[in-house]
């Protein structure tokens, strides 16, 4: 099997010690691509160095919506930079969080105006919606962005909206937390196959039987067993159609499949 973790944090400080190291003893894995994604800018240059060091990571760049208050003026004309890397294939992540007490308006405006730039330039983004399903829904049918929505847990209704213009949605372990699983079943029972996506978030959103832990890219595995049951279809076919996805939204071409 192939697998592709759309969604993990080796740039976050619970790797600082060993996140080549990690990332390294993935190739004995099935997980032979990763994107990893941007929370802030404190962080652009360490995801730029991981996606120099490791050929099959991939990576974005973007402000996340909990870290607004730290963005540099300039961010836009940073971003746009970093999206001329080929390593860098989308904007991102990027959206509202109301768990946070970040300002409600300064959220929105740094998310319309890194979705007009990704709109604008035919870049696909990576969406963080947290308790704001019904606001980061009708923003982004505003802008119609390819793309993706991450670890997405809201109403069925807003996913398919988002479906309608053509973006994906990535599942990860959420789907094993009695607690909170069931919006994302439901969602997931609801999802086209050719929008589906995995991911990990990791290091968070380990699978719940190991909740304390920090997490990898090969718990990916686990979110590709758990879709396949709940689906009735096997694992490999799980794996080839999101490991097919995931390429085709980031539109990973052998251009950018740098070989170091
Ligand atoms: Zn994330």
């Amino acid at each position: 099997m192939e697998l592709f973790d759309s969604h993990a944090h080796y740039e976050d400080a619970m790797f600082e010690e060993d996140r080549h190291e990690r990332l390294e003893a993935l190739r004995s894995t099935d997980v032979k691509y990763v994107l990893n994604c941007c929370s802030d800018a404190g962080v652009f240059e360490t995801v730029i160095e991981i996606t120099e060091v490791h050929d099959f990571v991939y990576g974005s760049i973007g402000i996340h919506p909990h870290w607004v208050l730290e963005a540099p003026d300039n961010y836009l004309d940073v971003i746009w930079d970093y999206l001329q890397n080929d390593k860098i294939v989308a904007l991102g992540e990027i959206g509202l969080d109301y768990f946070w007490k970040e300002p409600r308006d300064l959220q929105e405006v740094v998310f319309r105006r890194q979705l007009g730039m990704a709109v604008d330039a035919d870049i696909p983004v990576i969406i963080h919606d947290r308790d704001a399903h019904a606001d980061c829904i009708r923003i982004l049918e505003e802008y119609k962005p390819q793309g993706i929505l991450h670890r997405y847990g809201g109403p069925v209704e807003l996913l398919e909206k988002a479906f309608s213009w053509g973006m994906y949605v990535s599942y990860n372990n959420d789907l094993t937390y009695p607690e909170w699983r069931q919006p994302h079943i439901d969602c997931l029972m609801k999802t086209p196959w050719e929008r589906m996506l995995v991911e990990t978030d990791c290091p968070y959103a380990p699978p719940y039987e190991r909740k304390e832990d920090r997490c990898e890219s090969s718990d990916v595995a686990n979110v590709v067993k758990v879709i396949a049951e709940l689906r009735g279809v096997s694992e490999e076919f799980v794996a080839k159609i999101t490991t097919e996805n995931a390429k085709r939204v980031y539109r990973i071409t052998d251009k950018n499949k740098v070989e170091l």
